[in-house]
């Protein structure tokens, strides 16, 4: 039998999720020595991830990875299985039955929950709806959004919250342009929403949204943002906080908040008010979100350790929608250990684990690996390491001819699953570019598998 890694035995690996992390880790495993052949299987029949349905659509900077994917797939050793679910359509036991690696990169799909009594009230959603909304993702097209109510609240403090919070106060004439879902720009044009309060439970050192994000809140064509200057006081500890020169983006994001405290009074449309020092206790409504009760928080403990803790005094604030922004989380595909706790798949760098015992042949990498932190570009660093732990490992694996996707197909056909490839995504993104053509933007996307489907049935 040939040596594995070879041009006559190459390496068959299988990754499972095309947003970033996918992309990065096929790029290092094409960088690598052995000859390896990349089969990448992705739920929707687009590729992209969080680069497509979670970037902002008026952050089209942020999608140009997108270019260094697209090289990436033209790679001859690269194919794409668009429309097909790892878990559901095929198991992950024959996945191994055909590769003999298999890395999930499949990111963080759901919420954290805040666990609060009215969480699940009427108005009351999760950013991830939201954002896979307005970015025209099939999972959430049909969501509806009460905007006709005069107060809006984003909980958290993180780039997801400002996103929220950004795209709730531009204008139309700010967003039109972009490739935000039709559906989205319609609803967002009949808003009523005219305060907009982006809800930290730490200070304003802790926050986690970063300076350049932040200060666009501060450039908006009709909202001013809003920051109380008494907020902007800090304790002991936080200020050591800022005097720490490596906390950079804390410095800056503070710099940001102390300029907008000293604006002069608001006078624009809609307000972003930015508060500290909160934490949602109660939603409550008749049927429906009316009220959010927040409790008054100090903070406790030492410099870059300081926690939220309650202070018994509360407030209520008048709401009609209600986005919780408090970080994504992973979930469990059948057929690997799922850490419930943290909501990722358990590895110890990058080499999936069973208790203490690592399963042959499963990595992950990207937020699945570690949780949801980072930009996009930390996940090429995270995905160069999980797969170089996959290369440590690869003198101890079978040299088995595997036949990768082609032992699959059957079963994929049997189940009647239209396998989308990169060529036929490349005629989606085609004609989602041709329709946005026609009004202005840089493309109108299609929001349900059928449609995407149908643009091949119809060439
Ligand atoms: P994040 O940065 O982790 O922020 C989560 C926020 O939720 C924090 O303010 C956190 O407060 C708060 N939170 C958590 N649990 C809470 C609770 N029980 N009650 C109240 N508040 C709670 O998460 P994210 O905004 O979802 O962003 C995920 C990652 O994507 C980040 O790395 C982010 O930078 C990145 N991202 C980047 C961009 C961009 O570059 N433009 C855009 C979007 C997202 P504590 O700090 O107190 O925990």
């Amino acid at each position: 039998m040939s040596k594995l890694g070879t041009e006559q035995n190459p390496v068959r690996a299988a990754i499972v999720g095309s947003g970033p992390s996918g992309f990065y880790a096929t790029e290092a495993l094409f960088r690598s020595e052995p000859v390896v052949l990349v089969d990448m299987f992705e739920r929707l029949p687009s590729p992209f991830g969080l680069v497509r349905s979670g970037v902002a659509p008026d952050h089209p900077k942020l999608k140009q990875p997108i270019q260094v994917y697209q090289r990436i797939a033209d790679t001859p050793q690269f194919r794409f299985f668009g429309n097909v679910t790892v878990g559901r359509d095929i198991s992950v036991e024959q996945l191994l039955a055909c590769y003999h690696v298999v890395v999930f990169t499949c990111g963080a799909e759901t919420d954290r929950k805040l666990g609060i009594a009215g969480e699940d009230l009427a108005g009351s959603h999760t950013a991830t709806e939201f954002v896979g909304w307005y970015n025209g993702h099939p999972d959430y097209r049909d969501r509806v959004f009460d905007l006709s109510h005069e107060n809006a609240v984003v909980i958290g403090q993180g780039n997801v919250a400002v996103d929220v919070c950004r795209i709730l106060s531009k204008t139309v004439d700010e967003l039109k342009h972009t490739d935000i879902a039709q559906h989205a720009l319609e609803a967002l044009a009949e808003s009523k929403i005219r305060n907009v309060y982006m809800i930290g439970r730490r200070g304003p050192a802790q926050a986690k949204f970063t300076h350049t994000e932040l200060r666009e809140l501060g450039e908006l064509a009709d909202c001013d943002p809003v920051v109380d200057p008494n907020e902007l006081e800090l304790n002991p500890a936080s200020r050591a906080e800022l005097e720490d020169r490596s906390n950079r983006v804390q410095i800056k994001s503070y710099e940001v908040l102390k300029a907008f405290a000293s604006r002069p009074p608001p006078t624009r449309h809609r307000r972003c008010y930015i508060q500290f020092l909160k934490s949602p206790i109660e939603l409550k409504g008749e049927g429906r979100l009316q009220r959010l009760v927040l409790m008054r928080n100090r903070l406790e403990g030492e410099p870059s350790h300081q926690v939220a803790g309650e202070t018994g005094e509360t407030e209520e604030l008048a709401c009609g929608v209600l986005f919780r922004s408090i970080g994504y989380r992973g979930v469990p595909i059948a057929g690997v250990p799922f850490d419930e706790r943290r909501g990722v798949f358990p590895n110890k760098d990058g080499r999936i684990v069973e208790g203490e015992r690592i399963l042959p042949g499963l990595y992950a990498a990207g937020w699945i690996k570690r949780g949801p932190t980072g930009i996009i570009g930390t996940n090429r660093e995270d995905s160069v390491a999980t797969v170089n732990s996959l290369l440590a490992d690869l003198p101890s694996f079978e040299a088995t001819v595997k036949p990768g996707a082609d032992g699959l197909m059957a079963i994929l056909r049997e189940r009647g699953v239209r396998v989308v490839s990169y060529t036929d995504w490349q005629q989606i993104d085609a004609a989602e570019v041709k329709r946005g053509a026609a009004v202005d933007k840089p493309r109108e996307k299609f929001t349900s598998v059928q449609e995407m489907l149908a643009v091949l049935t119809a060439s």
